[in-house]
This record gives structure tokens, C-alpha cells and sequence, in this order.
């Protein structure tokens, strides 16, 4: 009988590893989340400025916070508020939606004006001066806020074609237009590779994190 299936155990016995190690190789290529998030921000990290773009340096404090979201099972992306004469940066923000607990407010935007706001504690926080910048185009509950908080710049470093409302301002309804009037909403100046890697972080987790919301 063992002779019988000697040949076998042989063939399994040369096969299985390769299966395994195979259905380890797909493992770290398709689901582990360190794998490319790792990569990408080591390319954040090893990216330098371009003095000729305006916003290079705050876009890189913005990705980084965009991967930091990422990391943590959320929605790769980031914002800060800026100064726009010394570019010292006032109170940067990530996406919160899933970690560490559900929070449906807490899109980057709105968590840097949350901060902002709560660490002024003013009854007119100065915005005066001050540029969001964010690692995507703000969506319409973001763009909504942003009105809201008196932010007269923010610039983007990712279109978001399916989500954004920059590009949909105009369907806006009239007050938040009305308000809205003489500000500045549109494209970051930054190196394009800096927007490329915008893409990248979000498109990491977000079709997977939509799903999730359609879900609920
Ligand atoms: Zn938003």
C-alpha cells in the first residue's frame, strides 16, 4: 500500500511548497496593506520640493498625513491649514471615518477645521490668510464646511472626478455660492508627481471603504 502511494506523497511533497509560498506571494500582493502603503510614503519621504511649485512643501505634510489615514483603515487622505505668507503650518488633519471608531463627519477637511476651530476656541477664528490644502478635491459635505469656516483659499492636490464638488460648484445651492463669491477653490501648484501619489494613496483603500459605507 505505501509503495502504492509513494509517488504521491513524493508529488505533494514537491508541489506544496511552491503552493503555499505562491498563495503567500499573492496574500502580500493583494491584500497586505503595509506592502504599498510603505512604498508610497517612502516615496513621499525621498521626494524633494520643487521651489518653482508653490505648494510642494504643504502637499507633502498633507500626504503624509493622507498615508498616515490610510494606515490606519481609513480613507488615504489629508489636509493642514497653512499660512500663506511664512508657510508655517497651523493644524494639519487626516481622514477618521472608520478609526478609531466610526465617525462620519471626520473627512480630513473637516478635521483640520475641527481642530483648528476647538483649539482657537474663538467667536471669529481667524482664517485670514490661512490656505487649506487638501490631498483631494473636497467633497460636497467638506466644500459645504469649508464656506462655512470663511476659508478664502484651498487648494487640492488630487481631482476627485466621482466624489469632488469643486468641479460641481456651480450645482451648489445659491447661499453657499452667494457666500463662496471671490474665493479660491481649485487645483494645488504642486510637482505632479505629488498629485499622482494623491491618486495613489486614495485609491488604495477607497473603492474597498465605499463599499463598506453602501453596506451600513
Ligand atoms: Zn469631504
Amino acid at each position: 500500500m505505501i509503495r502504492k502511494y509513494f509517488p504521491a506523497f513524493l508529488i505533494f511533497g514537491f508541489f506544496a511548497p511552491l503552493l503555499i509560498f505562491g498563495a503567500m506571494t499573492l496574500h502580500a500582493d493583494t491584500t497586505n496593506p503595509s506592502t504599498s502603503l510603505d512604498e508610497l510614503e517612502k516615496r513621499i519621504a525621498l521626494f524633494k520640493p520643487d521651489p518653482t511649485y508653490r505648494d510642494d512643501n504643504a502637499a507633502l505634510v498633507a500626504l503624509r498625513e493622507a498615508v498616515a489615514a490610510a494606515k490606519e483603515g481609513n480613507y488615504g487622505i489629508g489636509a493642514c491649514l497653512v499660512d500663506e505668507i511664512t508657510g508655517e503650518i497651523i493644524q494639519r488633519g487626516r481622514n477618521h471615518i472608520f478609526s478609531p471608531y466610526f465617525r462620519s463627519d471626520l473627512h480630513a477637511e473637516m478635521d483640520v477645521l475641527t481642530g483648528y476651530e476647538q483649539r482657537v476656541k474663538a467667536h471669529t477664528p481667524k482664517v485670514e490668510g490661512l490656505v487649506l490644502i487638501t490631498s483631494l478635491e473636497p467633497c460636497p459635505m467638506c466644500l459645504a464646511r469649508i464656506i462655512t469656516a470663511g476659508v478664502q483659499k484651498v487648494y487640492y492636490l488630487a481631482p476627485d472626478p466621482y466624489g469632488g464638488m469643486v468641479h460641481l460648484f456651480k450645482n451648489l445651492p445659491p447661499i453657499w455660492q452667494e457666500i463662496a463669491q471671490g474665493r479660491t477653490y481649485e487645483p494645488a501648484q504642486c510637482s505632479p508627481g505629488l498629485t499622482t501619489i494623491a491618486t495613489e494613496v486614495f485609491k488604495y483603500s477607497a473603492e474597498m471603504l465605499d463599499e463598506r459605507l453602501k453596506e451600513k
